[in-house]
């Protein structure tokens, strides 16, 4: 896909939107349709952000098409197009297995609901006044509650319960039962409402959907275009460097991480010193690890399920996630229908992982413990897929530090941040006229759907802005 060199964007637009995630592109793409002129610059030479892909000895391996809520559709048909709207499928086989229990399931409400009374033996009235608690909570609700003393009012002492209902939360956003119940309940009602969807095609033909719908509606998007700078003037924004490169414009956008976002691209010095207090609270999500295996050409294997949460670990918990050498790991597993024009078997192990445990590793200890991390996720998937090794031509792995070199994400965070950035990303224009932030914060901003709703509500504060 051809975009403009850097060397041709004009000196000034109405708004310039920084990164293409899918935060940004929605915002950019919102904001040229209501009839502003628009820049989008990438730093990385593909467009996407987190929701990327990459093509590796014949295969095309996604990186965060795993799984999203039902609520896509109507986001994508009514933010983006029916085309993309129409691409959306169910993943129907949810697999759980782990020494505390091994089922199968829609993940839809219906069937959990079921499998909660039938199998873990709970009565229905407390299964259905669990659901309506989670349903009813919104932004606005006390926080004092944590999602622990949510489980254990509603199923106390049920570890196996509380795994059932936490695990594909922490791997979805990285929550801990430790943060506030509101964080897990907006998300896991999300789910819940009809399951787990796709997209068919992959990623590579959504981020190419979203490109041509973009570019239709006038944005100028350069890739390889790194922002070095806002330019912040009187409390205002006036733009940005990128290189020795002055682009200005009365708004800028930033899908850059939030701490970057203030630390290196405004800078500090652009806040009130109570706005910074505010923010030095801001913690910043776990990153993640991963290992790509693909099958080679004329290989196949049986219906193992499409996504298989898997745990060797007693009980759940989402330090031990986050473990180097974590026994819990998530398969997705993509059959020849994932891309019906390009038919192909690939399987994606997705684990938590923090920055700073491999960061911290010499390059031969960081090599040693990538192949000790491929070979832990070959043994698992053995479990599952017998004989999977000799099918296998392709193997490839990410580490937190792969994270942070593609986005420039501090600490290669997967999901932004924890719940403080929320109210720090909402308010950033408010201290500096000009400069709205979208994109992962709050954990209920991130995930495809978090972030492409989340471009939706800024696009329309940038509307505002511009437009008085
Ligand atoms: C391994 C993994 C698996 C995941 N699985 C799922 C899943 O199954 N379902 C789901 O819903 N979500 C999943 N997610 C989360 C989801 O992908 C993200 O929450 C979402 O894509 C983030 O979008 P965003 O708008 O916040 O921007 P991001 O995707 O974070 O993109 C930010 C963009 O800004 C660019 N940028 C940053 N700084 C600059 C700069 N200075 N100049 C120019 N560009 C810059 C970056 O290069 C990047 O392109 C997963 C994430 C990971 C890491």
């Amino acid at each position: 896909m051809a975009f403009t060199p850097l060397e041709k964007v004009k000196r000034k637009y109405d708004v310039i939107v920084i990164g293409s995630g899918l935060g940004g592109l929605t915002c950019a793409n919102r904001l040229a349709r209501a009839g502003h002129a628009v820049l989008l610059l990438e730093h990385h030479i593909q467009l996407g952000g987190l929701a990327t892909w990459f093509k590796r000895g014949g295969h095309t391996f996604d990186v965060s098409l795993h799984g999203f809520p039902y609520g896509m559709v109507k986001t994508c048909r009514k933010y983006w197009s029916k085309e993309i709207r129409n691409a959306i499928v169910q993943l129907k086989n949810i697999v759980f297995d782990n020494p505390q229990f091994s089922l199968s399931t829609t993940f839809s409400k219906d069937d959990f609901s079921r499998i909660l009374h039938e199998q873990f033996k709970l009565d229905r009235t407390t299964v259905d006044d669990f659901f309506n608690t989670v349903r009813a909570m919104n932004f606005y609700d006390d926080q004092g509650m944590t999602t622990w003393e949510l489980f254990e009012k509603f199923f106390p002492g049920r570890s196996d319960v509380h795994r059932l209902l936490m695990e594909p939360i922490t791997y979805a956003n990285g929550s801990t039962l430790d943060e506030p119940a509101i964080t897990y309940g907006i998300v896991f009602s999300n789910f819940m409402n009809r399951g787990v969807f796709t997209f068919e095609g992959g990623t590579d033909r959504l981020i190419g959907m979203m490109a041509d719908d973009l570019q239709k509606n006038g944005v100028t998007i350069c890739t390889g275009a790194k922002v070095d700078r806002v330019l912040v003037e009187n409390g205002r924004t006036r733009g940005v460097m990128v290189g020795s490169q002055e682009i200005i414009a009365p708004a800028v956008v930033s899908n850059s991480g939030i701490t970057n976002t203030i630390d290196n691209l405004a800078g500090r010095e652009a806040f009130s010193g109570d706005f910074l207090s505010r923010f030095d609270k801001v913690v910043v999500n776990n990153s993640s690890c991963q290992v790509y295996f693909g099958i080679r050409k004329g290989e196949s294997f049986d219906d193992v399920g499409d996504l298989l949460f898997t745990s060797t670990a007693k009980e759940f918990s989402s330090e031990e996630m986050r473990r180097m050498d974590t026994r819990s790991r998530t398969f997705s597993v993509y059959y020849p229908k994932t891309r019906p024009e390009k038919p192909d078997y690939t399987v994606v192990a997705s684990m938590n992982g923090n920055f700073a445990d491999w960061a911290a590793l010499d390059p031969e200890a960081y090599r040693q413990a990538k192949e000790d991390m491929v070979e832990r996720c070959f043994k698992d998937l053995e479990r599952y897929i017998p004989g999977i090794r000799d099918k296998v031509d392709t193997i490839e792995s990410a580490t937190p530090k792969t994270f942070n070199r593609y986005t420039l994400h501090t600490q290669g965070t997967s999901f932004g941040t924890k719940f403080e950035g929320l109210d720090i990303s909402r308010t950033i224009f408010k201290e500096v006229g000009g400069l709205f932030h979208v994109g992962s914060v709050g954990i209920i901003m991130s995930g495809w759907l978090g972030a492409i709703n989340y471009g939706v509500i800024v696009a329309n504060d940038v509307d505002a802005y511009v437009r008085s």
